[in-house]
């Protein structure tokens, strides 16, 4: 990884933090790259990054400038992952999934639905076969889950030379195009569309967004089974992308993770004790391995990038490291009410950015 695009995202005042403060906020506008954050108990600091979206940015902006270069690239073969980083009730969900994942006011619909969107558009244009391979899992306390089948709770991270790093046995959907696949084609979605060999675009949309719908139905019957908020979790969406004929030698896999991080916030020191203790020290390792890693990609030492430290830097290992791009969005509450936690989202995202 060359680089990796760091960004941040104010989402705007809830109704309860206007109340509150007014219309108070915890940085001023600079432009459209970098803000003054105030926080009263430290001097006023100017932070800069990639971009800056500050509340009136709309959904389809963030999806432009952090996404769509990495769609493209994934359908030539270069794996990339998008991240979503802040605490909880920051915007990370909306920001990925919008109001609700099978939301069709276009205006309001997250990353993953767009890039559901631009895979097929892309996919279209290009004249070979193709499959879309979609899974989704949930990482909670070092165990990972398959939000596609809750039977599956405790799944295994791999490394083949052919598929570089997976997760053994978890759920994939398929979704072909091609004449000779469909016919090969078990237990899919694609068995309502078997008789037309190629997919419109709306079909492919819904084939995927109605599996991952039952993917997040999941995690929250996992939730409350296990009392745990998904705050408490990383969700992924993984999209393997494979195109070209298989025939031939140049057949192109990329894959796609989006991440939707646990919640960042710091746990109160005192009073956390059992479940809640395990759950605070788990993320706080695995984010500061993810910042770690990222670290070690950026400046240079690949030598020594510590994907193994966590399940999470472990299977994002081959979306992050080797010829790959990366994007983290650091969403904030633009209140001065959470101040600390934002400076402590900046600085992340500061150290991610750091050459
Ligand atoms: P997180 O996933 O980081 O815990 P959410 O994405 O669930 O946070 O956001 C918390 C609340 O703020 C939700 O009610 C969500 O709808 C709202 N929200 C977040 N970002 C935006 C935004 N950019 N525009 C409008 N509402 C937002
Ligand atoms: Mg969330």
């Amino acid at each position: 990884m060359s680089n990796v695009t760091v960004c941040v995202r104010f989402r705007p005042l809830s109704h309860k933090e206007r109340k509150a403060n007014g219309d108070n906020v915890c940085f001023r506008k600079l432009d459209s790259e970098s803000f003054v954050f105030k926080y009263e108990r430290e001097e006023d600091v100017i932070f800069s990054f990639d971009k800056v979206f500050y509340e009136d940015a709309q959904q389809s902006d963030v999806y432009d400038f952090l996404a769509v270069p990495i769609v493209s690239d994934a359908i030539n073969g270069i794996n990339g992952t998008i991240i979503t980083y802040g605490q909880t009730g920051a915007g990370k969900t909306y920001s990925m999934e919008g109001p609700s994942i099978l939301h069709c006011n276009e205006q309001k619909t997250g990353l993953v639905q767009r890039v559901v969107d631009e895979l097929f558009v892309c996919l279209r244009s290009s004249a070979s076969t193709w499959t879309v391979k979609l899974s989704m899992v949930e990482i909670y306390l070092e165990k990972v889950r398959d939000l596609l089948d809750l039977s599956k709770d405790n799944l295994q991270i791999k490394e083949s030379k052919t598929q570089g790093i997976y997760i053994s046995g978890s759920t994939e959907i398929s979704i072909v195009n091609s004449s000779d696949a469909l016919e090969n084609l078990s237990v899919s979605v694609l068995e309502f569309y078997s008789e037309c060999l190629s997919l419109c675009r709306y079909e492919f949309i819904f084939a995927c967004l109605s599996k991952l719908q039952q993917g997040i139905a999941n995690r929250a019957v996992g939730e409350t089974q296990m009392n745990l908020a998904s705050s408490r979790s990383h969700c992924l969406y993984i999209f393997s992308v494979q195109h070209g004929s298989t025939s031939d030698e140049r057949v192109k896999a990329g894959k796609i993770i989006l991440v939707d991080l646990a919640g960042s916030e710091k746990v109160e020191k005192t009073g956390a004790e059992g479940r809640v203790l395990d759950e605070a020290k788990t993320i706080n390792k695995s984010l500061s391995a993810l910042g770690n890693v990222i670290n070690a990609l950026t400046t240079g030492k690949q030598n020594h990038v510590p994907f193994r430290d966590s399940k999470l830097t472990r299977i994002l290992q081959d979306a992050l490291g080797g010829n790959s791009r990366a994007a983290l969005l650091c969403c904030c509450s633009p209140s001065p009410s959470n101040a600390p936690e934002s400076l402590s989202t900046l600085r992340f995202g500061t150290r991610t950015k750091l050459i």
